[in-house]
């Protein structure tokens, strides 16, 4: 469907406007271009060739150029703190109620940051923010990249366990992160029998994509949620375009699918424009979009009285959307 220039705005109003549950986002490849420009005029022998104006659009190549100089300016717990900091505050800006971030543990040998100083700098800043009454609520998830290898895995799930303890209930799960562009087929069918309480992308289940019909048959049965990033797999080329993105499938089929952003810095986006794209897409509706992120909190990792509490919100958000756009949702 194409929307005038009114309906557009409108529809731009509204997705900003729409209380948001994010679950699938990296910390790093979130990071905004403030927030990078606030690191480099730390970092005064970093090559600045890579700076990015806002609003630059992104190629794929721009976009691991951007991840490799992030890389580069996280390299002490400092810099992790302020990254993490700022990512839950634009989050809370773009009217994220609930937030699942997500990272792998990073040693940096030169500033002494080992993996534990690192989840360490991510926990304190979402405490920090927790503790200045911003209306987000961040959970946790620690990755494991299945090309570090077992060993590295063991370790990140005893780093989570152990900080788990000790900062209350913030870490909430563990992401089995790796390339997709070598998905064997065996290992993705290993993954799916642990099995997992939510996918993210999904890019690599369909016959057509490397997959198999009984990875789909599997997800389907179990009703497995699925993180769908539309910018990210469109920049990252693992769809040719929107219209035939897997969340066309998947939604047809009511199975449960989550709008997320992935790394909204490193794509130049945010949750709002993710699901404004779905709808202009997907030709979806208001009342699609609020269900959307309504049925998010069912599929969040933290514990029942947060979503309790967040189901409340959205009843009271409910009707003063309603009022403001005069619609029923
Ligand atoms: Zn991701």
């Amino acid at each position: 469907m194409i929307y005038s220039d009114t309906k557009m705005t409108e529809m731009e109003e509204f997705c900003k406007i729409l209380p948001k549950v994010e679950l699938h986002a990296h910390i790093n490849g979130s990071v905004s271009e403030d927030t990078i420009q606030k690191l480099l005029t730390k970092k005064q022998n970093l090559d600045h060739q890579f700076s990015f104006k806002k609003g630059s659009t992104a190629t794929l190549k721009q976009c691991f150029e951007k991840f490799r100089m992030i890389h580069q300016l996280t390299d002490n717990v400092d810099s992790v703190y302020q990254v993490t900091y700022d990512v839950i505050h634009e989050f809370n800006d773009d009217n994220v109620k609930y937030l699942e971030l997500r990272t792998t543990p990073r040693a940096v040998t030169d500033t002494g940051m080992t993996q534990e100083l690192y989840v360490e700098a991510v926990l304190r800043a979402i405490q920090d923010c927790e503790s200045e009454d911003l209306d987000i609520r961040v959970r946790l998830l620690l990755a494991i990249d299945r090309r570090n290898g077992v060993q590295r895995g063991w370790e990140t799930v005893r780093l989570a366990q152990k900080l788990g303890t000790s900062y209350g209930d913030i870490i909430v799960g563990i992401d089995l992160s790796g390339d997709p562009n070598v998905p064997a087929p065996v290992e993705t069918m290993d993954l799916l029998s642990l099995p997992p309480d939510r996918i993210g992308h999904g890019t690599c289940l369909h016959p057509e994509a490397a997959g198999r019909q009984e990875f789909v048959d599997t997800v389907l049965a179990r009703k497995t949620p699925l993180e769908l990033c539309l910018t990210s797999n469109l920049i990252g080329q693992t769809v040719p375009n929107l219209d035939n993105h897997q969340f066309k499938f998947w939604y047809e089929k009511k199975h449960p699918c989550i709008i997320c952003t992935d790394d909204k810095g490193v794509f130049s986006t945010s949750l709002s424009e993710e699901y404004q794209l779905a709808a202009t897409t997907f030709d979806l509706t208001p009342s699609d979009l609020w269900r959307l992120s309504e049925d998010s909190i069912k599929h969040a990792f933290c514990e029942e009285k947060v979503k309790e509490k967040l189901r409340e919100k959205w009843k009271k958000y409910k009707s003063q959307i309603e009022q403001q756009f005069s619609l029923k949702l």
